[in-house]
């Protein structure tokens, strides 16, 4: 007991807080300023004109969740509330469906941020938006900058939905070129592919506005959250409302050194890592430690969350808690500590508000990957390699495929959706570990060299 304690005071020593990114719109920066709704508005007046029209009957329609996870983001949730709609109708104050402040003076929509991460997740498509509902096609426009952080007077890249009922609801705010290939008049079904998260417009930062309206004038808006303080309407809008707060944890993960958060709009570095080569030494760390981070969204002050690192077996190699001393929207917390010395899978853990979140990661020698290359048919070659190397393998499905450099950064990623996959890494030698992922999570990982 005495030694676990002095380990712990140690392992505390080098814990560090990572600086904490929100990026929000507000009353000085609207995610949608009146000229801009005015232009919509006059838009889909005219578009509405040349489709045929089902009329208003009320709130029939229910919505899914606008945004999805894309194939490769493993994150064990990937957003926060920004901001949701303002029902305090005069001007300066605001407040909640839920009586609460996390709106802003005059917001009528949702605002939906991806995190942590939010313009890696932008640049890599990690987070789509889809239709809430089967719908026409009213409104669509791509082709603008993407990557904003303050209020200016440019339009989003969205698209507007007219539903079945004659409710309509706008994704504002998408990814520069990724905006749905189909034209005004065209129909798409619930769960279809929209976009991707952007920071078009007039936007702090990647994050969805998702606003609805019961009808097709902005006078008729709603608030698909039913609560105590939805000055609106009664009933909730959604097939299954979410929690107003969904305290959890969205992310546990472990890196090679410190990630990095610069400011908006440049993409954050992630040093991210599941494969540790013995002995490893993090640029900036003690010699054997990485980072272990975690992410918490729509944090409780007092509130205590347990981590643990869990050996091959699931018996516990190291545990501590964390105490929060403010509530936070998002928080992002991260610990150096001492990594097991036996080559095997091993798994951190974290656990807040009863919502666990948990990622592995591979202790290697340095002989290869010894006992964790699996018996699949799996084959990479030539190794070692002038940089362009061919994947073969028998099972091909939805499995991915990392590639690492020897201080643990990734520097490929691909899907694999073909028996033969020529990958070019390019001719800086080294050595390279990649990690293959099947769609059942099995990993399987290994060693190659480039001369
Ligand atoms: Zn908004």
């Amino acid at each position: 007991m005495k030694i676990t304690t002095t380990f712990i005071s140690l392992l505390l020593f080098f814990s560090s807080q990572a600086q904490n990114k929100l990026t929000e719109n507000n009353s000085e920066n609207p995610c949608i300023t009146d000229v801009e709704y005015a232009e919509l508005q006059k838009q889909i007046s005219e578009n509405l004109k040349h489709l045929p029209q089902s009329g208003y009957r009320g709130a029939s329609v229910t919505l899914n969740w606008p945004l999805k996870p894309a194939a490769g983001l493993t994150d064990c949730s990937y957003y926060n509330i920004a901001a949701y709609v303002d029902h305090d109708a005069a001007v300066g104050p605001f407040k909640d469906f839920n009586c609460g402040t996390n709106s802003y003076d005059g917001h009528r929509g949702t605002d939906i941020a991806t995190w942590p991460f939010n313009f890696y997740k932008m640049d890599n498509d990690l987070v789509e938006v889809i239709a809430a509902a089967d719908g026409t096609i009213i409104a669509v426009h791509d082709g603008e900058f993407d990557r904003n952080c303050s209020s200016n007077n440019l339009t989003a890249n969205y698209v507007m939905i007219q539903h079945s009922d004659g409710s309509t609801a706008l994704y504002w705010h998408m990814k520069k070129n990724s905006v749905t290939q189909k034209i005004v008049g065209q129909t798409v079904v619930a769960g279809e592919k929209l976009g991707v998260v952007g920071s078009s417009g007039s936007a702090s930062g990647p994050h969805l506005h998702f606003e609805v309206w019961a009808g097709a004038d902005v006078s008729t808006r709603i608030d698909p959250f039913a609560g105590n303080c939805n000055s609106l309407n009664q009933n909730s809008w959604w097939a299954s409302q979410k929690a107003a707060k969904e305290t959890g944890v969205v992310r546990a993960s472990v890196h090679s050194t410190d990630i990095v958060l610069p400011g908006c709009p440049t993409t954050e570095t992630l040093n991210e890592s599941s494969i540790y080569e013995m002995p490893f030494q993090g640029p900036g760390l003690p010699a054997g430690y990485a980072k272990f981070y975690i992410f918490i969204r729509d944090e409780i002050n007092g509130m205590s969350g347990t981590m643990s690192i869990l050996n091959p077996d699931q018996s516990t190699f190291a545990t501590w808690t964390y105490t929060s001393t403010a509530d936070n929207k998002i928080k992002t917390f991260g610990w150096s500590k001492k990594l097991p010395t036996v080559a095997g899978t091993y798994t951190f853990k974290a656990t807040y508000n009863g919502v666990t979140c948990s990622s592995t990661f591979d202790m290697t020698t340095a002989a290869g990957v010894s006992a964790l290359v699996s018996e699949e048919k799996f084959s990479v070659y030539p190794n070692p390699s002038s940089g362009v190397i061919t994947l073969e393998t028998a099972m091909v499905g939805g499995q991915v495929i990392f590639f690492y450099n020897i201080l643990g950064a990734k520097v490929y990623e691909a899907k694999i959706t073909s028996s033969k996959t020529e990958i070019n890494l390019g001719n800086q030698s080294g050595v390279y570990f990649y990690q293959l992922t099947s769609p059942d999570q099995q990993t399987t990982t290994g060693k190659i060299v480039i001369r």
